[in-house]
Parts: structure tokens; C-alpha cells; sequence
């Protein structure tokens, strides 16, 4: 019986979920939450030492970035930010037509949104992905109509790390006169990004994906882009989104993205290195093991491998109980069994897609995470095929392996396997 290793510190691998707040961003959150408590719409002297930090914080993304200040709009996260891009677009030009184009691999904050723009009478098309996970410009070409008035694709996906090839998308719509919205909730921090560099209309982002705070998030909306507010209420926000700025939190996400755009290009080669070895040693030392995503078109932080004959659930709380906080690829977020819907749209079988494992790589992580992990993760993963009917049937020659064995072992029932 394998033991979990005891007196070992936790290892995080799931920053695709959520990241702890770096320390210099979190002084600047507790000293504008102590001393910036002001309204930036009061018109006395804490409203206004608020509102010249939240326009300075302001133009600090926007340099950052390569963007006008004027261009960066402050929602409560990524959710919003989604919503407000989708909805917005399609509210303010449904004159010229109600029909949205996506991908089938997005987060819910775009799918759901989509989905209920249906129920208002849009249509909408989602365009497949291979097997890698990537958008074919070609095929977004071919589905555009007359009548299309916005397309929205993820610039990097949150479950299998693919980079899509944004620039070419969004040039297929400047061609069209279509808006172009990207979800870059997960890119952001992660890989050299600037909006105006890319001829996106409009792109979320989310401030805890990047060691900043939760609740706090961006829509770049691309000067002369118009679409309808989300948010009613006072005139924040230029009057397109209401609600009292939350001026603090806004503060530290400036921080948190001059942090991250300081060593951008070194800490993601330190993660690549990392993930790398994750993504070459890992089929190596466990049988029936396959990378999810695209080989090298992929986040740097981010690794998904589906481990057949047992289920992501499973190996989480057993690899919880080792020291490990990872996250399964066939997250049941919405209380269904179903696997992940972009686990299925690459063409994973159930099977395959149930078994799954997200390592989502940080700043704190290091050579010796990885290590450590390299030996755990085998001991867990023949734990728990030890249990597993299916790999019994496997091993009895009953049924076929869909992933081929390539490296580890094949479990030997008689004479013990000493775990
Ligand atoms: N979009 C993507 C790709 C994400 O990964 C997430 C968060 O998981 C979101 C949107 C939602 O962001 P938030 O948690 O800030 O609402």
C-alpha cells in the first residue's frame, strides 16, 4: 500500500485555476485598502487621490500593454470581461445581422454567453479544432456570412495550453469588417502580449490568473469600437460600466502585470524548461500516457496528459493526498459526469478524456517540484489502475488499449508490485 509522503511541502500546479498573490502586489493591495478608500466619483480630496490612482494605474496597463489608457475598461474578471465583449457586440449590431462565430473549445464565459444569445434568436457557429486543438483560419474563412457580426476565439486555451493563430484570425476579420474578440485570460502574463499588435477588436483579461487579485478584470475595447454596455448603473467607466471602481484591486492588477511583463520572456523559458521535461519524461515512466494539446503551439506553464483505464478525479484526490494540487481535464464544474467538452473536441474517446491530469506550471515552482513529481506520479497512477476493472480487463487481454503502452510498465499481478 502506498503511503503519501508525509512532512513534504505542497507542491501548486494549478495556476491555470488561480494564483497566489505575488507579495509586492499584495503591499500595494493592503495599503490602497487601508489608505485608498475614496470614491473616484466623490469630488473631495479621497475621492480624488482615488481617482488620479485608479487613471494612473490606468495608463500604467496601457503603457504596459501598447495600448491607449482609453482603451482599457475595468470589469469584476474574465467572466464579465466575456460577457460583456459578446453580448455588448451583438446588442449594438444586430441591425446588421445576428450571426456569431466561436470556437467549440472556449471557457463557459464565452460558450454560455453564446448560448444565450441563441435563446435571444443569434445564431451561432462553433467551429471545430484538431486533434492539437487548433482554429483553421480556412475554416473560419468558409463560415463567415453576410450577416456575421462578431467572432470570438480564445487566444490560449485553459485546459490544453494551444495558442491559436490569432493574428491571422483577427486579419480575416478586418477584411470582413467583422468585430474580432479574444479571451486572453489564461495568455496574459504568460506569453509577450500587446492587443494593437495583434488587430483585436476587443480581449479579456482576468487579474488572479497572474498573481493579482480575484474579482478584478479588463476589457480592451480597441478605439471606435462600439458595443453596448453590459453593466447599468452610474456613469463609471466612461458610462459603459457602472458600479463604484473597486480602486484597490485595480491598483495591484497594474502591479501585477508590470511584475509579470519585467522578466516575461526568462520565466516563461524557466517554465518551458520545466514543462518540457514534464511533457518528454512523463510517457517515459507511465504506460498508456498522451500529451494532450499542441506539442510546442502551447502555453508555458501548461501540461495535460490522459492516463487511460482510470479517472481524473481519482488521480486529483490521490495526488492531493501526495502533496499535489493539480486539476483534471475532465473537471465536472457543472456536477455532470460528462468529460470536458475540449477533451471531446479533439477528438478523445470518454475513455480517454476521463482520465486526464491539467499541471499547470508558476512563478514558486521549480527543478526540484518536477523531480519530486516524476516519482510520485507513477506510484499513483498504478495505485490506481491496481483498482481499475478496465486495466484489469486490459492486462487479462480482454480489451485493447486505446493509447499505445510506448514507455513504463505494464502492472504484473503476480508476486506483488510492492506499492
Ligand atoms: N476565460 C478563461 C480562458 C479562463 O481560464 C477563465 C478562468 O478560469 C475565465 C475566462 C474566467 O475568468 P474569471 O475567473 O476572472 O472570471
Amino acid at each position: 500500500m502506498i503511503k503519501p509522503e508525509e512532512g513534504n511541502k505542497r507542491v501548486y500546479f494549478d495556476h491555470a485555476a488561480t494564483t497566489a498573490i505575488h507579495p509586492e502586489v499584495m503591499a500595494v493591495l493592503v495599503d490602497a485598502l487601508e489608505n485608498n478608500y475614496g470614491n473616484p466619483s466623490s469630488f473631495y480630496k479621497e475621492g480624488n487621490i482615488a481617482g488620479r490612482a485608479m487613471e494612473q494605474a490606468r495608463t500604467r496597463i496601457a503603457e504596459t500593454l501598447g495600448v491607449k489608457a482609453e482603451e482599457i475598461y475595468f470589469t469584476s474578471g474574465g467572466t464579465e470581461s466575456d460577457n460583456w465583449a459578446i453580448k455588448g457586440a451583438a446588442r449594438m449590431h444586430n441591425k446588421k445581422g445576428k450571426h456569431l462565430i466561436t470556437s467549440s473549445i472556449e471557457h463557459h464565459a464565452v460558450l454560455h454567453s453564446m448560448e444565450a444569445l441563441e435563446k435571444e434568436g443569434y445564431e451561432v457557429t462553433y467551429l471545430e479544432v484538431d486533434a492539437d486543438g487548433l482554429v483553421d483560419p480556412e475554416d473560419l474563412r468558409a463560415a463567415i456570412r453576410p450577416d456575421t457580426i462578431l467572432v470570438s476565439i480564445m487566444y490560449a486555451n485553459n485546459e490544453i495550453g494551444t495558442i491559436q493563430p490569432i493574428e491571422e484570425l483577427a486579419k480575416i476579420c478586418q477584411e470582413h469588417k467583422i468585430l474580432f474578440h479574444s479571451d486572453a485570460v489564461q495568455a496574459l502574463g504568460a506569453v509577450p502580449l500587446r492587443p494593437s499588435d495583434l488587430g483585436v477588436d476587443l480581449m479579456s483579461f482576468s487579474g488572479h490568473k497572474l498573481y493579482g487579485p480575484k474579482g478584478i478584470g479588463i476589457l480592451y475595447k480597441r478605439r471606435g469600437t462600439r458595443i453596448a454596455p453590459l453593466v447599468d448603473g452610474g456613469a463609471q467607466e466612461r458610462k459603459q460600466r457602472g458600479g463604484t471602481e473597486n480602486v484597490p484591486a485595480i491598483m495591484a492588477f497594474a502591479k501585477a502585470i508590470e511584475l509579470a511583463y519585467s522578466d516575461l520572456e526568462e520565466e516563461g523559458e524557466r517554465q518551458i524548461k520545466l514543462r518540457d521535461r514534464l511533457i518528454r519524461e512523463i510517457p517515459k515512466i507511465v504506460s498508456h500516457a498522451k500529451l494532450n494539446g499542441h506539442p510546442t503551439r502551447r502555453l508555458p506553464n501548461n501540461v495535460n496528459f490522459s492516463f487511460e483505464f482510470i479517472e481524473g478525479e481519482s488521480i486529483l484526490l490521490l495526488l492531493d493526498a501526495f502533496g499535489y494540487a493539480c486539476s483534471s481535464g475532465s473537471a465536472c464544474t457543472s456536477a455532470s459526469l460528462d468529460p470536458s467538452h475540449v477533451l471531446l473536441a479533439i477528438g478523445l474517446p470518454h475513455e480517454v478524456a476521463h482520465g486526464s491530469l491539467r499541471i499547470s506550471l508558476g512563478r514558486e515552482n521549480t527543478d526540484a517540484d518536477v523531480d519530486r513529481f516524476l516519482e510520485d506520479l507513477p506510484k499513483v497512477i498504478q495505485r490506481l489502475r491496481d483498482m481499475s476493472p478496465l486495466y484489469d480487463d486490459y492486462i487479462n487481454d480482454k480489451i485493447e488499449a486505446l493509447i499505445p503502452q510506448e514507455g513504463g510498465n505494464r502492472l504484473v499481478r503476480e508476486g506483488g508490485y510492492g506499492l
